[in-house]
C-alpha cells in the first residue's frame, strides 16, 4: 500500500516535526537534514515535486540562544522563533545546497489561507518555485500569530497547504511508525495500524497518549490533518524519519507506517 501510494504521487507535501529535527539534547539535527534532502534530491531527480513543511524553529532557537529555553513569556518565545527560523532555514539551506537544490522560504499564518487574494499569491509563488526545481519550505509564522489567528500546528498546516497546492500526497514524518492502537511510548505491546479507511472508527478504537518531547499536536492534529486532506482525495502516510534512508525504505515496502486513504479510493 505504502509502495503503491509513493509510486502513483508525483507532486508531495512532506512535513517533518519537531522531534524529527531535534536530536535528544533539544539541539536541531543537521544530519537528519542532510539525509532527508537527499532523499528529496532522489525523488525529485524522479520526475517527483517536493514541497517541505518544516517545524523547528523554536528548538533551532534554543539551539542558538540556550539562555533563552526555558523562557516561558510570549515575546521571548516569538523573539526566539524569529531567531530559530533564520538558523532553521540556514540548515535547510546547506542540507539542500549539499544535495544540487535552491530552497525558498514562506512564512504563513491561519489568515493567509482565508483571504482570496493571498491564497492565489502563495499558490503561484509555491507553483513557480517547483516548476523552478527550487523546494518550497513552509512554517507558521510563528514570530507574528496569536492564538486567534493561529493556525496553531504544522499538522493542519501541512493539510493546508497540500489541498491549496493540489498535491498528491501528503507526508507527515514523526518519531514513530505510525498511529497505534494505544501510545507506543507508553506502552510495549501496542499494534500499528497500517491502513486506515475511516477515521471515525479508528478514533473510536484508539487511544491517544500524551505528545512527546518537542512536539505539539500529537496524533489529535494528524488525524485532523488526515481528516483534510482525504476528504479532498489526497492520502496521507504518517512515518517515522528516525532511521538514514527512510523514504527509500517506505517507497521499496522495507518500513512500515500509516497510510490514511483518500475518500475517492474508498
Ligand atoms: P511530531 O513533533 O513529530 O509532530 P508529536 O509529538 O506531536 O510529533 O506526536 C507524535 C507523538 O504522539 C508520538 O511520539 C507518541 O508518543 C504520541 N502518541 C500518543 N498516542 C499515540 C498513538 N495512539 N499512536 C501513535 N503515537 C501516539
Amino acid at each position: 500500500m505504502i509502495t503503491q501510494v509513493i509510486h502513483d504521487a508525483r507532486k508531495i507535501v512532506i512535513k517533518i516535526g519537531s522531534n524529527t529535527l531535534a536530536k535528544a539534547d533539544g539541539t536541531i539535527n543537521p544530519e537528519f537534514m542532510k539525509d532527508f534532502a537527499a532523499q528529496c534530491a532522489d525523488l525529485m531527480r524522479q520526475g517527483k515535486q517536493i514541497v517541505v513543511v518544516s517545524s523547528g524553529a523554536q528548538v533551532a532557537g534554543v539551539s542558538t540562544i540556550d539562555r533563552w529555553a526555558r523562557k516561558k513569556d510570549i515575546h521571548y518565545r516569538q523573539a526566539l522563533c524569529a531567531i530559530g527560523q533564520v538558523e532553521l532555514m540556514d540548515n535547510w539551506r546547506a542540507a539542500f545546497g549539499a544535495s544540487g537544490f535552491h530552497i525558498g522560504q514562506l512564512l504563513l499564518t491561519k489568515e493567509d489561507f482565508q483571504d482570496d487574494h493571498r491564497t492565489l499569491n502563495m499558490r503561484n509563488t509555491i507553483f513557480t518555485l517547483v516548476d523552478e526545481d527550487v523546494v518550497p519550505i513552509i512554517n507558521e509564522n510563528d514570530s507574528v500569530s496569536y492564538e486567534e489567528i493561529k493556525i496553531g500546528d504544522n499538522d493542519n498546516l501541512s493539510a493546508l497547504t497540500a489541498i491549496l497546492w493540489s498535491a498528491d500526497l501528503l507526508v507527515l514524518v514523526s518519531d514513530i511508525d505510525g498511529v497505534y492502537d494505544k501510545n507506543p511510548k507508553e506502552y510495549a505491546d501496542a499494534k500499528l495500524i497500517e491502513t486506515v479507511a475511516d477515521l471515525d472508527a479508528l478514533r473510536g478504537s484508539i487511544s491517544i497518549g500524551a505528545t512527546n518531547g518537542f512536539g505539539t499536536g500529537g496524533i489529535t492534529t494528524k488525524l485532523e490533518a488526515a481528516a483534510k486532506v482525504t476528504a479532498y482525495g489526497i492520502p496521507m502516510l504518517l512515518a517515522n524519519g528516525s532511521r538514514p534512508r527512510f523514504i527509500e525504505a517506505l517507497a521499496n515496502g522495507s518500513q512500515k507506517g500509516t497510510v490514511f486513504l483518500a475518500q475517492e479510493d474508498l
